[in-house]
């Protein structure tokens, strides 16, 4: 079975009462065992700190991977209703960025790792929760329009990582997560493999795959 830890980063504005604590460890311990089995994660430490400010206005949360063993959560406890449905979801997402290795703010990965590793994870709440994130959803039309502006781009290590998936710059917000939801949704539909298959296929690998009776 894989080692789960989980820290909670006291803040000094911030504080999260003892039975909080419990429940919110309660959610990540229960979730993480199952998707660390899934996507064979050995170890892993979770660091969560409640910030109202840096969660995703959405959904009350916000995660990073920052290597392949440790996750980084950001709450809204306030929001916790919210977070009952949320964090199972962002927990089994960022369990498959770490099962790939995928660090999002990683020099070393390409602008086209990073979408596909976006968009897997994307595939992965939908598969294992039957519902898309609000980051994941586009219409094709969207989509298609930026394909062409990634095609000149697909090997570029110095993107704008908040601008391609955050909308700092000009690009609409969470188009690089969009772009990866459509492209690992046309792999899967022309290969018939699951996001567990995928998850440690290379990202030019699922690109191509992505690309067959595609037009
Ligand atoms: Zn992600």
């Amino acid at each position: 079975m894989a080692k789960i830890r989980i820290y909670f980063i006291e803040s000094l504005k911030e504080k999260l009462t003892k039975t909080q604590k419990s429940e919110l460890r309660k959610i990540i311990l229960q979730n993480a065992k199952k998707a660390c089995k899934i996507f064979g994660v050995p170890l892993v430490s979770f660091i969560v700190r409640q910030d109202k400010k840096l969660v995703i206005p959405e959904t009350g949360e916000s995660a990073i991977t920052l290597t392949e063993d440790q996750i980084g959560i950001y709450v809204d406890v306030r929001r916790i209703k919210q977070l009952r449905a949320r964090l199972p979801q962002t927990i089994y997402h960022e369990l498959n960025h770490a099962a790939r290795g995928h660090n999002a703010l990683h020099s070393k990965s390409t602008l086209l790792q990073a979408i596909i590793a976006e968009g897997l994870a994307i595939a992965v709440e939908e598969e294992f929760f039957n519902n898309i994130p609000p980051y994941g959803k586009y219409t094709k039309k969207e989509v298609e329009k930026y394909l062409k502006i990634l095609n000149k781009n697909l090997h570029v290590k110095k993107y704008d990582y908040y601008e391609w998936f955050h909308g700092a710059g000009k690009l609409p917000r969470w188009l690089g997560y969009k772009v990866g939801a459509y492209i690992v949704k046309q792999a899967k539909a022309n290969t018939g493999l699951t996001t567990v298959k995928l998850t440690r296929v290379p990202a030019e690998k699922i690109f191509e795959m992505g690309q067959k009776n595609n037009s």
